[in-house]
């Protein structure tokens, strides 16, 4: 009996082998070959501008809230038209772990995540983004959201002059 699994034992991985020997491979030769992943992977964080061009971030603090690994930090600053901005936002990617909580949190959509996953380097100083690597062009998975446009407060536009919003009400109007 100890014969017979000894000589199964030696020739079972042989089996095996040449089994797959014929089959297509699963892996491919990396970085020659790049797969293409699906829209929705979680890989680098980019910052969102809306369909007007400016900045989505308000920085609000939010992502960096819910950050479990603390690795966004910023500071808030605000344009003479009230309408608050990031003067720095920096993201440390050797500690992300790309879990998405930031583009969740994000109640103006600025920040999401792209599917980029090229992003190793030997020093970890490189993995330090600024708001100039981060930023983009483009409004990323909803480009015509403009948190202006639904928040209501009258900054870029006169009270009651958002998209959905009603004008404000004369409260001594409603008065018996
Ligand atoms: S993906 Fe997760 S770990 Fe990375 S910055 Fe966002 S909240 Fe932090
Ligand atoms: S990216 Fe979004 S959640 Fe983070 S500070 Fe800017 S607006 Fe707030």
């Amino acid at each position: 009996m100890n014969l017979w699994r000894n000589i199964k034992g030696t020739f079972q991985p042989f089996w095996v082998t040449l089994r797959y020997l014929f089959k297509r491979p699963v892996t491919i030769s990396y970085p020659e070959q790049k797969r293409t992943p699906p829209p929705r992977y979680r890989a680098r964080m980019i910052l969102t501008r809306d369909p007007e061009g400016e900045e989505r971030c308000v920085a609000c603090h939010l992502c960096s809230a819910a950050c479990p690994v603390d690795c966004i930090s910023m500071q808030a600053a605000e344009r003479e038209n009230g309408r608050r901005h990031a003067a720095w936002f920096r993201i440390n990617f050797a500690r992300c772990i790309y879990c998405g909580l930031c583009a969740e949190a994000c109640p103006t959509l600025a920040i999401q995540m792209s599917p980029e996953y090229e992003l190793s380097n030997r020093d970890p100083l490189k993995l330090v983004w600024e708001k100039e690597d981060l930023l983009v062009d483009h409004g990323g998975k909803d480009p015509d959201y403009n948190f202006y446009h639904h928040s209501g407060i009258g900054v870029v536009a006169p009270r009651g002059g958002n998209d959905d919003e009603l004008p404000p009400v004369n409260i001594k109007t409603n008065l018996p």
